[in-house]
């Protein structure tokens, strides 16, 4: 299928004649695939064997998904974490090293030092603003970098055809998360990725109802990805599926609405007396705004803020208070969260230096002047308690 983005999004991954005109591909459930005689289960070349290597269903979201990031070919697993997991699996091996940036979702580092290293497999953490100087940290072990772009509780940006160009250049593997910007916004195999990953659970699912993962890759690094797949035997529910190709079908009108409430959000609360600065790669005042320019083409629904520091009963204040954000983990769907994010002990890399509380929202489908109401009310529960000791 081909097509422009919206036009992909609309019709990729369904084949109406082949399923007695409806429109949507059905939830095929099943493991057995029957065969009509031994000769066919001899040679099984037929489209399905098993349920557990994909169903039609499955299917339909890996075509969207290859076609929005011009990949080879995707894969899709159960969840975000598990698209990180068995990428990194398919690449490293016992005795290898991979960079992580500092930046990475949290349970990526778990990954790293309470599996990987069980495996023999080493990891360095980086600065995500390293660019091409990760250079100097690729030593002869060195296999895979993995970046998340922006990081999805700092939004540090990532020159990522810096770090393509040093990878390419050393025979080292570029994984990237792209879950912030999907492919809508930010293309990274076209930008030198091998692997690009995302957190389908959160923008392509959209409704806060379904866990799913997709790995796109090149075609190099395919071969690979599908068959540790296969040996780690995830199976993805094709409930699941269903609801992440509903959820893809109105990506584009959802993340232009997302992007504009974002936007507007965003910068009336740095405008916002009690707000110290605020950090979303689309405004100016980001320090990688530059990078966002050059190389995405719109920006998500997710962003930081931060505020001075105060009492914790301020925090609870503000946020048990508030009416429209949901206070809760992930992001995506329609309906705004926040979460306070405390970045210091996570990292190793290079510190976190900025002062006072760092808090991150997912900005939903609300009412613009409802979800600013909310937040005002908030802010103003917050600065009374601010200056108590
Ligand atoms: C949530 C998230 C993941 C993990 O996705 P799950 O489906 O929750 O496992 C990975 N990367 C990023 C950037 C995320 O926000």
């Amino acid at each position: 299928m081909t097509g422009r983005t919206e036009t992909l999004l609309t019709h990729a991954g369904r084949s109406p004649d082949e399923q007695w005109g409806f429109v949507n591909t059905p939830v095929f459930r099943g493991s057995t695939v029957l065969f009509k005689s031994l000769d066919a289960l001899e040679a099984a070349n037929q489209p399905y064997l098993y349920g557990r290597a994909g169903t039609p269903t499955t299917d339909g979201v890996e075509e969207i998904i290859t076609a929005l990031e011009g990949a080879h070919a995707t894969q899709i697993v159960p969840s975000g974490l598990a698209a990180i997991t068995v990428a990194l699996l398919s690449v490293l091996s016992s005795g290898d090293e991979v960079l992580i940036t500092d930046s990475a979702y949290e349970p990526v580092r778990q990954f790293a030092d309470g599996y990987l290293a069980r495996m023999g497999i080493t990891a360095k953490f980086y600065d995500p603003r390293i660019g091409a100087g990760i250079v100097d940290l690729i030593g002869p072990k060195t296999r895979a970098i993995f970046a998340e772009s922006p990081g999805s509780g700092t939004f540090e940006l990532q020159n990522i055809p810096a770090i393509a160009g040093v990878a390419q250049a050393r025979g080292v593997r570029l994984i990237v998360d792209n879950s912030w910007a999907s492919p809508l916004f930010f293309k990274p195999l076209a930008l030198g990725a091998d692997i690009v990953i995302h957190a389908g659970t959160k923008l392509f699912v959209g409704h806060s109802d379904a866990f799913v993962g997709t790995i796109s890759t090149n075609a190099e690094c395919w071969p690979a990805v599908a068959a540790t797949r296969k040996l780690l035997g995830f199976y993805t529910s094709p409930d699941e599926a269903f609801l992440t190709a509903r959820g893809l079908r109105t990506l584009s009108v959802r993340m232009k609405a997302h992007e504009a409430r974002a936007l507007e959000l965003a910068s009336w609360l740095e405008s916002h007396p009690l707000v110290k600065r605020v950090v979303h790669p689309a405004l100016p005042s980001h320090p990688d705004h530059a990078i966002f320019k050059r190389d995405y083409t719109g920006s998500g629904t997710l962003f930081g803020f931060l505020l001075p520091d105060a009492p914790r009963e301020a925090l609870a204040a503000f946020l048990d208070g508030l009416t429209l954000f949901g206070l809760g983990y992930s992001w995506g769907g329609y309906e705004s969260l926040i979460i306070p994010f405390t970045p210091g002990p996570r990292r190793t890399a290079v510190p976190w230096r900025e002062e006072g509380r760092l808090l991150r929202i997912h900005v939903g489908l609300e009412d613009i002047e409802d979800l600013k109401a909310d937040l005002e009310a908030g802010l103003a529960r917050y600065a009374e308690l601010v200056d108590r000791p």
